[in-house]
């Protein structure tokens, strides 16, 4: 199997509180965006079990690439949206 159907396989990620991070399909995804919107008391995933309720989020893992680099410390070039580590003045990308 090709790398690029791995990542199509975990298309989003689930947050459950406490910073668990689950990753799912769009089938995984349909399955807990009923959670949130049905506000399921309990869910069963892959053997698991889940209070609905600490379902927090569902998202690209793009979206948390980003919160995980802003804790990081690191920081966006306004002109082109290259992360460039904390202390680097000048954006790497651009200035290259
Ligand atoms: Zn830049």
């Amino acid at each position: 199997m090709s790398n690029t159907n791995e990542l199509s396989k975990n298309n989003w990620i689930v947050v459950i509180q406490g910073g668990v991070r689950l990753y799912v399909d769009d089938d995984g995804k349909k399955f807990f965006e009923n959670v949130i919107t049905n506000s399921v008391n309990f869910v069963k995933f892959e053997e698991e079990i889940f209070r609905g309720s600490s379902v927090m989020y569902i998202v690209k893992p793009e979206r948390l690439e980003e919160g995980d680099n802003i804790r990081r410390g690191m920081w966006r070039c306004k002109e082109k949206g290259h992360w460039n580590d904390k202390g680097v003045t000048k954006c790497v990308g651009c200035y290259w």
